[in-house]
């Protein structure tokens, strides 16, 4: 997720975060994780510096392929 602000911590590179546009054009970063795990905030307070459910996301999803 290369276009979202990387001051927003580890959250936009997690494999658990999902991007949401408001009707009104802002961006919020909302966590997967929260849907089953009551630990997680759905709307993670930014910047998340650590967190105990990140997971990389893989560099494959970035990459076109050739
Ligand atoms: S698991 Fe943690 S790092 Fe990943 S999206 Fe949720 S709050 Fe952000």
């Amino acid at each position: 997720m290369p276009d979202l602000d990387p001051r927003a911590g580890l959250c936009p590179s997690c494999l658990h975060v999902r991007p949401v546009t408001s009707a009104r054009g802002s961006r919020f970063l909302m966590c997967a994780r929260a849907a089953t795990d009551p630990r997680f905030p759905k709307y993670p307070r930014l910047p998340v510096i650590r967190c105990p459910g990140y997971e990389r996301q893989s560099q494959d999803r970035e990459t076109p392929q050739a």
